[in-house]
């Protein structure tokens, strides 16, 4: 393949913020020749075709997959099981299947057992993202000086990794391979915990009574602020994230509870110094998020 083509046909399987953004990127650079896609509603289908993101689309998952060099999964976590089960009959050897999901262990339970010999399968996390969902609110950038992680099982071919991580590349990334368990422990920290804290402070405010939630929308300055925007994701996606690292996300939430603990008896005995600490720490990791750019 020439001119910065990296792939012939690719089936983009859910064209939402995602897998929009990154079609995007391959028009942009000209990375497929082809692209095919699938959603379930034909609204969807239909604007990725007014956004020009698509050169065929259809319904069926098999007939989106059925030729393509790479099939990128870009649904719910929760959808993949019965995508890969769908799209397994039409699969040969050769082809590689990808995914963008937000939990990696679950994602390869539910994957690999479909996956025919010879096909090669590459889970992935681009640690990318907006509060907002379908093809309309993609855009090219998302992904420039983001991390994604790829978390190929043991004996995944190191040609298909290979490419996985150009094409991420392409789309202005740091790619890092890290083991599947660990990514999902990571992130329950990272991303899992946060918007889960997000939004149980958001449902918070929602059972208020009328008078005093008004007040809060009225005078919300930036902390309650952003926490609506986290809270404001997709949320389905976000269900499907906590069915799927139920674990991981209950083990880092009890750590968060004794936490939250320790600092209500501070509050509650007037400690200031140990707050006063812990808030110097936090500024810390503050600084160091922005001095790794990913602020
Ligand atoms: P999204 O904007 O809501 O888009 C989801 C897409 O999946 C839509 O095109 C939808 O099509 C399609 N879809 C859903 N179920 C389907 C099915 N059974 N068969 C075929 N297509 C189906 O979602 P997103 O934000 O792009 O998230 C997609 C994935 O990326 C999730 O696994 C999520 O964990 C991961 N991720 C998201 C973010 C983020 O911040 N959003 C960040 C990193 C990773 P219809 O409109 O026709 O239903």
């Amino acid at each position: 393949m020439t001119d910065g083509k990296l792939f012939n046909t690719v089936a983009f399987i859910g064209i939402g913020l995602i897998g929009s953004s990154l079609a995007r990127v391959m028009r942009r650079d000209g990375l497929a020749e082809r692209i095919v896609v699938c959603a379930r509603r034909d609204e969807t289908l239909q604007k990725a075709q007014d956004l020009g993101l698509a050169d065929h689309v259809t319904k069926d998952p098999a007939e989106a997959a059925d030729c393509a060099d790479i099939v990128l999964i870009c649904t719910p976590i929760g959808t993949n099981g019965a995508i890969a089960q769908a799209i397994a009959p039409v699969l040969k050897p050769g082809q590689i299947v990808t995914d963008v999901g937000s939990v990696k262990q679950a994602v390869i339970d539910a994957v690999s057992p479909h996956m025919p010999e010879g096909v090669h399968f590459v889970p992935g996390h681009p640690l990318a993202g907006t509060e907002n969902s379908g093809p309309e609110n993609g855009f090219d950038t998302l992904f420039e000086g983001r991390w994604v992680v790829l978390t190929p099982p043991d004996g995944t071919d190191d040609g298909a990794v290979a490419k996985v991580k150009t094409m991420w590349e392409c789309a202005g990334s740091n790619v890092d391979v890290l083991d599947a368990a660990h990514h999902d422990w990571v992130l329950a920290i990272t991303s899992h915990l946060p918007t889960l804290i997000a939004f149980n402070i958001v449902g918070t405010v929602a059972d208020l009574e009328t008078s005093t939630k008004q007040e809060v929308i009225k005078y919300s300055a930036t902390g309650f602020r952003d926490f609506t925007r986290i809270a404001a994701q997709d949320p389905v996606m976000w269900r499907d994230v906590y069915l799927h690292n139920r674990e991981a996300v209950l083990e880092m939430l009890q750590r968060f509870s004794e936490d939250l603990s320790r600092l209500q008896r501070s509050i509650r005995w007037g400690e200031g110094e140990e707050l006063e600490d812990l808030f110097k720490r936090s500024r810390e990791i503050r600084r160091n998020i922005i001095d790794a750019g990913q602020a």
